[in-house]
């Protein structure tokens, strides 16, 4: 893992299991779960296996596979959860500005209502 990267950070305990998680898809890649406080009645958060401390660590060091991966469970995720037809937004936080809590890439899946405008 990156130098960097926290391996007591949440999403790490969640990935090794020392931590339950309400699960809804995992394969090699990715594992999605159900945000714990969710903001809109569909929210599922999609995370990579590897230990990437975020979008940026990701896209700079991850494998094209691993990428390719991740990038193809976010969107079957989508489709399993019936939310393609209304739609859905994805969204990452990367940093302190904004706002990213979790120190572990996670793209969140909001859907099931109308999400109105998109910065806050
Ligand atoms: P961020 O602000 O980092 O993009 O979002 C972190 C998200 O992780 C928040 O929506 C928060 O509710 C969720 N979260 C934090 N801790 C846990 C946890 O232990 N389990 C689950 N399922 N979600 C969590």
């Amino acid at each position: 893992p990156h130098a960097a990267y926290d391996e007591q950070n949440i999403f790490a305990k969640i990935l090794r299991g020392e931590i339950p998680c309400n699960k809804v898809f995992e394969d090699e890649f990715a594992l999605a779960f159900h945000d714990i406080n969710p903001q809109s009645p569909h929210h599922i958060l999609v995370i990579p296996k590897g230990a990437f401390v975020s979008f940026d660590d990701f896209t700079a060091h991850a494998s094209d596979a691993e990428i390719a991966g991740f990038i193809r469970a976010v969107g079957m995720v989508a489709r399993d959860a019936g939310v393609v037809d209304s739609g859905y937004r994805l969204l990452a936080n990367i940093g302190k500005d904004a706002h990213q809590e979790v120190p572990h890439l996670h793209v969140h899946i909001l859907a099931g209502r109308p999400l109105g405008p998109m910065l806050a």
